[in-house]
Formats: structure tokens, C-alpha cells, sequence
């Protein structure tokens, strides 16, 4: 039972969040990803190894009792959660015993042009779908998808998914050294998330050791990117530990320049702003030159 269920892990995002693994005796996905942190596993369509959903049911309950206080429940797997055959009916049963705990689901994204899966999303609080590139060569090297898995497929199940929602969805990228940190992936990701519009874009690179032999970018890069996409887009890196950067002076002039080309997250400002320009920086909020938004959980500073 209690592999079923990790945690709770404190977040200052999402407050206490209590994991629920829909494939906890093994990997069971579709995409073998060259960043994944479980181990290269052979790709599958669905789960030969599915837990009973009044196992699933019991385990949450337990846990539940145990803890009290729980903000958020997280639907995640050892691979794709939405692969889980009976996730609507899982869902509903969540749904009916949580209380006022929120529920969030982390999946790859390359199911949500199953109407049966859309259906399932619909009835979580927040939805977090990966997408690490637009186009079918990029994600085939990076996602190496199972077979019949199209970027076009999964591209209009995210619009039909939106359209269908007001619940916040919020989109991942992934960034792999020499895979899809070139500009012209990171445009065509820009183009598609602007007809999208995602509540926000999480922004981040290799964080644990890799299934392959891959790289994670610099935190630097992940900056240089945020500024390909349009200042639109909501776009939070997720990301520091590569960060090489040191905070800097930054004027009044500066700061509003900066923000105006792209707001800037609280943990984004600690990293590239020296004590002083931090003080400059709240001034500016006092006198409403900036405003400090959240999203999601997430606090972003920029200009009115
Ligand atoms: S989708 Fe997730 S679990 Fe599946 S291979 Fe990619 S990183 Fe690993």
C-alpha cells in the first residue's frame, strides 16, 4: 500500500502534496526519454500491470486519515499515468472522498487526443502536460514516443483540452543540450504555445541523473530562452542549480526595461538582482511602477 502513496512533500507551490503512483511495481510508459530519471524501459500502448482501482481508493483513504492536511493529491506513475486504463472511474472516486484537497495530474502529454482521457483531465483541478518540442523529428529524439505517437495528434488535443477547460493548465518543457535548444525548436514550441495559452510554461532542464547520456543546459540559456517566447506567455524556469550567474546592479531604467521584455520570477530576481537592486525593485512596487502577480503558485514581477 504504501507504494502506492509517497509523502507528503512540502512545496511552497502547492503546500503539502501527498503523491499517488498509478504504476508503482514498474515503469509502464510510452515514451522512453533520453532525460527520464527511471531506467530505459521498452515502450508500451497500455499497462500489462494494472492495480485494482479499490486498491488505489483504499490507499488515498488511508492516507488521508493519516495526514489531515493534505493540500494537493498528485496523480503521477513510474511512467504515464493517463495509460491507467480505469483513470476516469479512479478519478471520480478521488474526487469523491478528497474533500476540499485539491488534485493535480503530472503526465506526458502524448494521450490527451483520447477523448476517454480529456474526459478523465477535465474533473482535475490542475492539469501539468509535457512538451518538450513542436515537431515530430525533435520529439522523436528527445521523447522517443512509442509507435503511432503524433506531435500533430497530440498539438490538437492540448487545443481541444483547452477549449474545453477553465481549470489551469499548465504546459513543461524540457530542455536537452544539442537535442531542443536550438531556436528554430524553441519558435516553433512558441508558435504553438501562443495559440494554446496556457495559465503557464515551466521551464527547466535535467535535474537527476538521466536514463542516457545527455546534458542538462545552463541556467543561462533557460533565461536566453524565456526571451524567444512572446512576453505573453507566462514562462517560469524551473531550474537553478546550473546557475552561474552573479546578481548584478541593475538601475531603475533597467529594471523596467527588463520587465517590460519579460516578467521575472521572485526566484529569478534573488538570482540576477544584487541586494540593492532588490531594494530599487520594491520601491518600484510601492509606487505601482511594478506589480507583483501569482500564478498558479508561482510569483512573477512585471510591468502593468
Ligand atoms: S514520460 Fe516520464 S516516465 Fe515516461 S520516459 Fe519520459 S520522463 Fe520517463
Amino acid at each position: 500500500m504504501s507504494q502506492i502513496i509517497f509523502g507528503p512533500i512540502h512545496s511552497r507551490r502547492f503546500g503539502k502534496s501527498l503523491g499517488i503512483d498509478l504504476s508503482p511495481g514498474k515503469k509502464q510508459c510510452n515514451y522512453d526519454c533520453v532525460y527520464c530519471e527511471l531506467d530505459p524501459a521498452k515502450t508500451m500502448s497500455d499497462y500489462s500491470d494494472v492495480l485494482p482501482v479499490s486498491q488505489i481508493i483504499t490507499a488515498v483513504k488511508e492516507a488521508l486519515t493519516q495526514h489531515g492536511d493534505i493540500d494537493v493529491l498528485t496523480i503521477t506513475a513510474n511512467g504515464e499515468p493517463t495509460l491507467y486504463p480505469c483513470l476516469l472511474q479512479l478519478i471520480k472516486e478521488i474526487n469523491g472522498i478528497k474533500g476540499h484537497t485539491k488534485t493535480l495530474i503530472l503526465s506526458n502529454g502524448s494521450t490527451i487526443s483520447d477523448p476517454k482521457v480529456r474526459e478523465a483531465l477535465l474533473l482535475i483541478d490542475t492539469v501539468k502536460l509535457s512538451l518538450d518540442c513542436a515537431t515530430q523529428a525533435c520529439l522523436k529524439k528527445i521523447d522517443r514516443m512509442h509507435a503511432g505517437i503524433t506531435i500533430e495528434d497530440i498539438k490538437q488535443g492540448m487545443l481541444d483540452f483547452k477549449a474545453m477547460t477553465q481549470r489551469p493548465l499548465i504546459i513543461e518543457v524540457l530542455i536537452v543540450e544539442g537535442i531542443n535548444d536550438k531556436p528554430k525548436e524553441i519558435e516553433a514550441l512558441n508558435a504553438f504555445l501562443l495559440q494554446l495559452s496556457p495559465d503557464r510554461i515551466d521551464l527547466g532542464t535535467i535535474d537527476r541523473p538521466p536514463a542516457y547520456a545527455v546534458k542538462p543546459v545552463s541556467y543561462e540559456k533557460l533565461l536566453a530562452f524565456t526571451r524567444l517566447f512572446d512576453p505573453s506567455l507566462a514562462v517560469h524556469i524551473t531550474q537553478r542549480k546550473t546557475a552561474t550567474s552573479k546578481p548584478s546592479a541593475y538601475s531603475k531604467d533597467e529594471i523596467l526595461s527588463t520587465l517590460k521584455k519579460r516578467p521575472l520570477t521572485a526566484e529569478d530576481i534573488d538570482i540576477l538582482f544584487d541586494e540593492e537592486s532588490q531594494n530599487l525593485l520594491k520601491k518600484l512596487l510601492n509606487t505601482e511602477e511594478i506589480i507583483e502577480t501569482e500564478n498558479n503558485g508561482v510569483v512573477f514581477y512585471k510591468i502593468p
